[in-house]
């Protein structure tokens, strides 16, 4: 049986060389080339080049490192820092790359060379392609001229990304495209205070003699946790989880090691009725909001979801539970890890039960596993989102 070609994989960043590894392994012997020095800062180039190695590990292909040459590419795109996304800083940074790999696979003897930069739906395949037959002719190797976005590549690459629990960078590498995230990041903020003044001037509900809406947080936070109402201590601090329940809560997380003031500052916390329902049935103070009040704050749930744009969705409780999973969600999906779909966005669930009805919990003896192993779940998404 003939040997199959030897390929060098120019790999851009590890969640796009997974889909590209897979659909090359049986046509190619293929070796990782990991060549990015754009990326800055250096703590992200170290982080994006470890999960390099773990999908090398992992789906089983070697993986060599080029240099971390910053300098020499800020050279390559001097003039052209304030060029958008997609234009002629672009186009250099890809020649840039490409141009070292294609050099690299004639040093070493490979028969072609491509690169994992076609499989984002923002990248130009026409640039990689002319590039790449231009390098070709110049380096005497092959250039495989594939469209790895084409047949769901992009897709795929998110599917493993979830499967192997891949770090999904949000900006592009370079200094300027971070620039760009951060301007962009600012903007959300800013309109995210613009958001939360309407939200606070609310008076949806005409019942309530003091409509106070309690939620804490901003645009962009990887978590997002969602209680029933606020009690009455809440109220009065107009902050979220700021009563005896609270001090419940957020002594679970300090068992996992996060302070309750470091969850308030990277989390979103807001409930499914944003002002207080008023003492329960037997003057407790953890009343069910009213269908109308849930209905009427839904959209507002919804507006700060958008904002929030939360990868990690914790309902604390059964009202939370069916609110957003539908009306048969229980407290049976405590200790479950969900991942679902919610407004338009896929999200990791974990439902845990409401501090301040934990005695009540149906044979909480029997469900203490389930507890638990919820508060293990929670903890590994919380380590891997903060
Ligand atoms: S935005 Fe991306 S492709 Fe463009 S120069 Fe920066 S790192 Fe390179
Ligand atoms: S509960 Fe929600 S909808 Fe009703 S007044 Fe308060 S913020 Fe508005």
């Amino acid at each position: 049986m003939s040997e199959k070609p030897r390929l060098l994989l120019h790999i851009c960043c590890a969640p796009d060389a997974t889909s590209v590894f897979e659909r090359l392994k049986g046509r190619f012997q293929v070796t990782g080339f990991f060549y990015n020095p754009q990326i800055e800062p250096k703590e992200e180039y170290d982080k994006r080049l470890s999960e390099a190695f773990k999908v090398a590990e992992v789906m089983g292909f070697d993986l060599m490192r080029g240099e971390y040459d910053l300098d020499r590419w800020m050279q390559a795109v001097r003039g052209l820092e304030t060029e958008p996304e997609k234009g002629k800083r672009c186009e250099v940074c890809y020649g840039f790359r490409l141009e070292k790999t294609a050099r690299v696979a004639s040093e070493k003897g490979f028969d072609y060379f491509t690169s994992t930069l076609s499989v984002s739906p923002h990248k130009s395949f026409d640039w990689l392609r002319q590039m790449g037959l231009q390098l070709s002719a110049k380096y005497g190797v092959g250039f495989l001229a594939e469209d790895f976005k084409k047949h769901d590549g992009f897709k795929r690459s998110l599917e493993w990304s979830e499967k192997l629990n891949l770090y999904r960078q949000d900006y592009c590498g370079c200094s300027p495209s971070l620039t760009h995230r951060q301007d962009i990041i600012a903007e959300q903020e800013e309109s995210f205070q613009e958001f939360s003044k309407e939200l606070r001037g609310c008076r949806k509900c005409e019942e309530f003699l003091d409509p106070a809406v309690v939620f804490e947080g901003g645009a962009n936070r990887p978590v997002m946790i969602v209680g029933q109402a606020p009690g009455r201590h809440e109220l009065a601090s107009l902050r979220p989880f700021s009563g005896p329940a609270g001090r419940k809560l957020w002594f679970w997380f300090a068992d996992l090691g996060y302070e309750e003031s470091y969850i308030r500052a990277n989390a979103y916390i807001t409930a499914i009725a944003k002002c207080y329902p008023g003492l329960g049935p037997n003057g407790s103070d953890d009343a069910v909001p009213s269908s109308q009040q849930r209905r009427n704050c839904m959209p507002w749930l919804e507006a700060e979801f958008e904002y929030a744009r939360p990868k990690l969705l914790i309902l604390i409780g059964s009202i939370a539970a069916k609110t957003i999973l539908g009306k048969e969600a229980s407290m049976k999906l405590v200790g479950e890890l969900i991942t679902k779909r919610i407004w338009n966005r896929k999200v990791t669930v974990i439902v845990l039960p409401h501090p301040s009805g934990l005695n009540r919990w149906p044979q909480m003896k029997r469900n203490k596993p389930k507890f638990e192993k919820g508060l293990g779940l929670l903890k590994v998404g919380l380590d891997s989102l903060l």
